[in-house]
């Protein structure tokens, strides 16, 4: 019987960061250190778990990281207010709301306060633009993580079927303009997809951003497709699961990435690396 490669998000993302180091030296030769300032509202428990994640991994590599905590009754200028001084400061390259706000603020409101090249989630309606006209300025960093994946397994795009389940602006809509633009053909699936499991059955890569563990069976993979799992859940037992059924997919697929342990710390690694290119470009001659 078949057995996938596992694509190891924590091994590449480690690697990921180690290739960020002579980069970050070199800014610190110019007297700049890489900065990220995260702003959040409220007191979601997983917002405040991310968070401590990314402020932690970025400091571990020599980025710089801020939070500024506001309460869940912040009004939405005030949140405002907020952005525009970070935006100012030239100290700091890198700016990121942690979704989701509390339900009284508009988070497109939040997100297109950012200066465009310190929006280093990609979310800003400018970067976006950028992102489906086919000239990426910032990438957001799940799906940078998933295609550096796909890479790092040497999986073919070009001319293959990609099959997407989920379309959210920060994962589903994102990577499927990036595979677009690896020359596959790009089928999107939501919650009114009448029959799943036969677009997923053609899918030679199959990305699931739903966050509805064992919605994607064994049975629903194409033998031998490359599987990226980006859900996260948690279980009522306190484990994380997938939106796949690994050990049924892994019998099928060619690659498979697991959770946790896959997109999740690519994700981290690629919101540091954009911080670090925020940076780079900020220093760059105009
Ligand atoms: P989201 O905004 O929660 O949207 C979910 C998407 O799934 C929607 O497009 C929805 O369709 C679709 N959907 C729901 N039920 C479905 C079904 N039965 N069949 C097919 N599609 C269905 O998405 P998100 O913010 O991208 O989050 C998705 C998951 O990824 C969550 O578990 C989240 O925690 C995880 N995530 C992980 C990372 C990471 O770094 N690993 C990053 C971001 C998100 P409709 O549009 O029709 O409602």
């Amino acid at each position: 019987m078949s057995h996938a490669i596992i694509l190891d998000g924590t091994s590449l993302a480690a690697q990921q960061r180690e290739a960020l180091r002579p980069r970050i030296a070199a800014l610190q030769g110019h007297g700049v250190r890489p900065r990220l300032d995260v702003i959040v509202a409220g007191d979601d428990p997983a917002s405040a778990v991310y968070v401590r994640t990314k402020m932690r991994t970025a400091g571990e590599i020599g980025v710089e990281s801020a939070v500024h905590r506001l309460s869940d009754t912040t009004s939405e200028e005030e949140l405002l207010q907020r952005i525009a001084p970070l935006n100012a400061d030239p100290l700091i390259h890198g700016i990121l709301v942690q979704l989701p706000l509390p339900d009284h603020i508009a988070s497109h409101h939040a997100i297109a306060a950012i200066a465009p090249e310190k929006d280093v989630d990609g979310f800003h309606p400018q970067n976006v633009g950028a992102l489906v006209s086919g000239r990426p300025t910032i990438i957001p960093c799940t799906p940078a993580g998933i295609m550096v994946m796909l890479e790092s397994g040497k999986v073919p795009l070009w001319g293959k079927h990609a099959v997407v389940v989920g379309t959210s602006n920060i994962v589903g809509k994102p990577v499927a303009m990036l595979l677009l633009q690896q020359g596959a053909t790009v089928t999107l699936c939501n919650s009114k997809t009448p029959d799943l499991a036969a677009m997923t059955r053609q899918g030679d890569i199959l990305i699931v951003a739903v966050g509805r563990p064992g919605l994607i069976t064994g049975a629903m993979v194409k033998p031998g497709a490359a599987v990226i799992d980006v859900g996260i859940s948690r279980l009522s037992n306190g484990k994380l699961s997938g939106d796949v059924d690994f050990d049924g997919a892994c019998q099928v697929a060619g690659w498979i990435s697991p959770v946790p342990g896959g997109v999740g710390p690519m994700t981290v690694a690629m919101l540091i690396a954009n911080t670090v290119l925020a940076a780079e470009r900020m220093q760059a001659p105009k």
